[in-house]
């Protein structure tokens, strides 16, 4: 299974469209993606000036998704965090192929020009490739690290990359430079998003002494298929569309940014680091690959990290039923779900998941009784059951997300929102209720 067998079964569920209208890759064809957010996936055929369609918005929407994997989508959630207990308890190690779809042709020379690489938001820096899985090996150990990265196209072999602290090709990256070294990757585009979900697990389900492809291994049925580069010691995805041999140059630093980014503000413009591209090669008929910034990003990682912080939230404290990165919380705000057993749980669950998941500013939890994927509902349990006097957590000076603009130099406090009713329940938080109803037997007029 390739990207190309993800769009066809798409199609088939009718969770595809194709935009046939000619678009400009800078601004026009994110303008168009904008338009259609949230809804069914989009396969641009015709890039002004391209030889190659662009497909993006595969994770608007879980119904997407879940076409993808023969799965109802309320149980993706389930299925990602099963790849994770595989990754720790069965782990399957990828397989080396020979005549690799994804090597069916190298460019003479490398040239990004060729490609149909957008520019999204307004005030982007420049094209940008939004969801390259980019896999890199640690220099002391020879662990396979599997991770997403922002890249901005600055010339025909050269990009400028984003790798934020804390994450491990960045840690890589730091010991290869302090030996005068470059760091070899692979970036590989338009791939199935059993690779994707393996590239985004987090590191605290992921460490760094583990290969994350064991995720895409199970997702997949079969283990994850790479092939040997031409150029770089490190291996490429074999069905990708695209992949691009490259290095992260040591002590180059050039200016990256803006960019629209997942906190919903532009990251700015500054030095950072460069990668030199060495080879391209391509499928037959590439399709290449865009993630929307936006809701996609939210879904995207957000099925995979609610799976895992159920999963890792839940053995620290008794329970906990469910966990939503709500969207308008743009991955900052968790809303919890749980039963605590005792007084004060409540606070000891808000507590575990800022470490779980040093990303999140806000936690909020309610009730079984509560609708987490309800704003309103939410509300009306933060407006009835939360006493600002005792159930407000603030914890001043914490390690944080550097992209959201509030953070800064890495810290900032975070807040937690206890709005459960008191251990056992008072009457007074039972919610009124009315008979269940049939709609189907009434006559309307
Ligand atoms: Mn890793």
């Amino acid at each position: 299974m390739d990207l190309k067998d993800c769009l066809v079964k798409m199609e088939q569920a009718g969770r595809l469209t194709h935009v046939k209208t000619q678009v400009d890759a800078v601004h026009e064809l994110a303008g168009v993606a904008a338009a259609m957010e949230g809804g069914k996936a989009l396969v641009f055929d015709r890039v002004r000036g391209y030889d190659y369609p662009v497909t993006t918005g595969m994770w608007w929407n879980r119904e997407n998704v879940a076409a993808i994997f023969d799965t109802p989508a309320p149980e993706l959630s389930a299925l990602f965090a099963k790849a994770i207990t595989a990754l720790h308890q069965a782990p399957v190690a990828p397989v080396l192929v020979e005549d690799a779809p994804a090597q069916y042709e190298f460019m003479e020379r490398p040239d990004l020009g060729r490609i149909p690489v957008p520019t999204h938001a307004l005030e982007d820096g420049g094209p940008y490739f939004s969801n390259c899985v980019i896999i890199a090996r640690d220099p002391d150990t020879g662990v396979r690290n599997t991770s997403v990265h922002r890249l901005m196209v600055s010339g025909p072999d050269r990009l400028g990359i984003l790798m934020d602290v804390g994450r491990h090709l960045r840690d890589y990256y730091e010991r290869c430079e302090a030996r005068g070294l470059p760091l070899e990757i692979t970036i590989n585009n338009g791939v199935h998003p059993a690779y994707f979900v393996a590239a985004t697990t987090p590191s605290s389900a992921a460490p760094i002494d583990v290969d994350e492809l064991a995720v895409a291994s199970y997702l997949l049925g079969e283990p994850a298929r790479l092939c040997r580069s031409r150029t770089v010691a490190v291996e490429g995805i074999a069905d990708a569309q695209m992949i691009l041999e490259a290095e992260i140059l040591p002590f180059v630093r050039e200016p990256e940014g803006p960019f629209g980014e997942v906190s919903g503000y532009y990251a700015t413009r500054e030095d950072r680091w460069v990668v030199r591209v060495k080879a391209i090669s391509l499928n037959r008929e590439p399709v290449i690959h865009m993630l929307h910034p936006g809701i996609e990003v939210l879904n995207g990682q957000g099925l995979g990290i609610e799976a895992n912080l159920l999963q890792s939230i839940g053995k620290k404290v008794k329970g906990l039923k469910n966990v939503y990165l709500s969207h308008g919380g743009n991955h900052y705000h968790m809303v919890l779900q749980m039963d605590p057993p005792y007084n004060g749980m409540a606070k000891n669950a808000i507590m575990a998941a800022f470490v779980e998941f040093s990303d999140l500013q806000m936690v909020t939890v309610v009730n079984s009784d509560v609708d987490i994927y309800d704003p309103s509902d939410v509300e009306f349990a933060m407006a009835t059951r939360m006493d600002p006097a005792q159930d407000v957590v603030i914890i001043p000076g914490v390690f944080a997300h550097e992209l959201n603009p509030v953070v800064k130099g890495n810290v900032s406090a975070k807040i937690g929102f206890d709005c459960t009713y008191p251990v056992p329940k008072p009457s007074c938080y039972n919610r009124i209720a009315f008979q269940k109803i049939n709609m189907a037997d009434y006559e309307l007029g």
